[in-house]
């Protein structure tokens, strides 16, 4: 069910705002800043309450934004303790997921998300380590070859 939105003065005199929320709302979701990642966790928050409460269109998407920006910062600041996180050099090694409040873990270039296989099998496992060690022959190998052609 959609709200109305009031101003009240001293006075207790009420004035319908709702379509001057409404305006705001849909400024700030349509705007170039609202999904790339400029507008901090905390610029969001607020915009995404209102359009809840409210009841207002695309909240899901505001939500979602919310969630990723929380995954963002909770990552880099997850990076900063455990640099060994970031990324891999040789493609992906098997860890234990560390996800942040948005249920994604925060490992660099790991997709996995709450809820999903915790851990990684046997065969996952195998897996990695055979695309790690072809990745490092190739590059092995590109090494060589500049070393033949010189
Ligand atoms: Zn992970």
């Amino acid at each position: 069910m959609a709200m109305r939105a009031f101003a009240r003065d001293d006075d207790g005199n009420e004035t319908d705002i709702t379509e001057g929320v409404q305006a705001l709302y849909d400024l700030v979701i349509c705007s170039m800043d609202w999904g790339s990642g400029r507008l901090s966790y905390e610029d969001a928050v607020p915009v995404a309450q209102i359009g809840r409460l409210m009841g207002f269109d695309r909240i899901d998407e505001a939500e979602q934004y919310v969630a990723e920006q929380k995954h963002s910062d909770e990552q880099n600041e997850f990076w900063r303790a455990h640099k060994e996180t970031q990324g891999w050099r040789w493609g992906e090694v098997p860890h234990n997921h560390v996800y942040s409040s948005a249920g994604k873990c925060m490992w660099g270039g790991c997709n996995a998300k709450q809820g999903e296989a915790d851990a990684y099998s046997a065969e996952q496992q195998a897996a990695l380590a055979r695309a790690r060690d072809a990745a490092v022959s190739r590059a092995r190998q590109r090494v060589e070859n500049r070393l033949f052609k010189s």
